[in-house]
């Protein structure tokens, strides 16, 4: 017998051995390649992808080439600078909101897409509320107009004065636009330029504007509480029945008064009410019924409240002198002017703060200023101490569903003040 089969070389159990290694050896060579290419997947995933991640999934993101409108600009001169074809404009103002192209005014965006040297996208930006977009379709644009409403909410703040309201305003996280708001609204009953002292402290419930969770502005304070030098003065916005709204004391009373503290935008104050004081000129003891505001000549002197005009002319060492009439008991006068407003005429009625007169210094006065006097019942009161009347109250009408809307809103903002206690109650 012979035996020439290889398979004769080794015993039988060492080519089964073998055969084994030989597999293994080649799921090896397959498995690492695959293993390689896994890790390199698993390496590559983990990369951030930021446009995936950005954009809305619904939404492809669009380009737009913006550009602000700056003063002189005009469309023509735009889309010449791009070498964009002046029909594509002309198409454009062929458009339901083509005359939203009309007028533009410098701090407008506008925004370009443009494909192979042709028009095929145009946005016009009018503010972040409201936008027009225009889209090319079939060689004609269609237009839209998109509004978008921003999302309102209501915060708290506080803050006690060290320094002054503005400084300690922004502490707390106010815009300027809620500390003028906030100035304006307790401006009837504090000066604050005068008033102030270190511990004064305010706090309010204001609105605040979003836009895609971004904020974009400040809206109105709906109440707000200021006390100055122990004394508390609480305000609620509300409206009338035309939509115009005022600040009222919780208990209906209007916020502002009847009449200005002080007719006039002065530098300082250069001669107080004082009943004893030796006149500068004169040199003898002569009454100062009223106050002086030193100012510059042509200063413009506003009405200090609803009025009509009694006098407008000279009287001796006061010059130039207007006097109005408010309702049955009061009077203000206004003297050494340098001229009366030209509609003033006697009779003629006038509105709180409507200029009515310029500084001067007609008469005996040793500088430009205004000497003003504020008389109740014929009799001459100081107008830097005198009480003030209100305005006009909430309309008896709207009184119980104000009282009403007032008593929450101020429960609310103590709830911020002194926790949870009344908002719970
Ligand atoms: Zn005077």
């Amino acid at each position: 017998m012979y035996k020439d089969s290889a398979l004769e070389i080794l015993p039988k159990r060492h080519w089964i051995a073998l055969g084994l290694t030989c597999l293994f050896l080649a799921a090896l060579l397959i498995f690492i390649p695959v293993q390689q290419e896994l890790q390199r997947r698993t390496f590559a995933y983990q990369v951030p992808l930021p446009e995936k991640t950005q954009s809305k999934p619904d939404q492809p993101e669009i380009i737009w080439d913006m550009h602000e409108i700056r003063p002189g600009e005009n469309l023509a001169q735009l889309f010449k600078n791009r070498d964009l074809s002046p029909k594509s404009l002309y198409l454009l103002t062929q458009t339901e909101h083509g005359s939203a192209l009309d007028r533009l005014h410098p701090g407008d965006a506008i925004g370009f897409q443009i494909e192979n040297d042709e028009l095929i996208a145009f946005r016009l930006e009018k503010s972040l509320y409201e936008s027009f977009e225009f889209h090319l379709v079939d060689s004609k644009f269609n237009s839209k107009k998109i509004v978008l409403e921003p999302d309102t909410i209501e915060s708290f703040a506080q803050g006690t004065i060290n320094t002054s309201l503005f400084e300690t305003g922004m502490d707390a996280g106010l815009s300027n636009s809620v500390i003028m708001q906030l100035a304006s609204i307790f401006g009837w009953d504090v000066d604050f330029a005068l008033d102030i002292r270190e511990g004064d402290n305010f706090s309010l419930i204001y609105e605040e504007k979003y836009l895609d969770g971004k904020k974009v502005g400040d809206g109105d304070i709906l109440v707000a509480r200021f006390e100055n030098q122990g004394r508390s003065y609480t305000a609620v916005r509300y409206a009338d029945d035309s939509g115009y709204s005022q600040y009222y004391t919780p208990s209906g009373l209007s916020m502002r008064k009847a009449f200005l503290r002080t007719p006039v935008d002065f530098t300082r104050i250069s001669s107080r009410f004082n009943l004893n004081r030796r006149h500068p000129i004169l040199h003898k003891i002569r009454a100062h019924r009223g106050v002086d505001y030193a100012a510059r000549t042509g200063t413009p002197i506003k009405a200090a409240g609803d009025g009509k005009v009694i006098f407008a002319g000279r009287k001796g060492g006061y010059g130039k002198v207007l006097i109005l009439q408010h309702g049955s008991s009061y009077t203000t006068l206004y003297a050494h002017l340098n001229a009366f407003h030209r509609t003033i005429r006697r009779g003629k009625k006038v509105k709180q703060g409507q200029i009515v007169a310029y500084v001067g210094s007609s008469g005996l006065a040793s500088g430009p200023h205004l000497h003003y006097e504020f008389r109740v019942n014929g009799v001459h009161r100081n107008p830097l101490t005198v009480k003030l009347p209100h305005a006009r109250p909430i309309d008896e009408s709207r009184k119980k569903d104000f009282m009403h809307y007032a008593q929450v809103m101020v429960m609310r903002l103590e709830s911020h003040l002194y926790g949870d206690y009344f908002a719970s109650r």
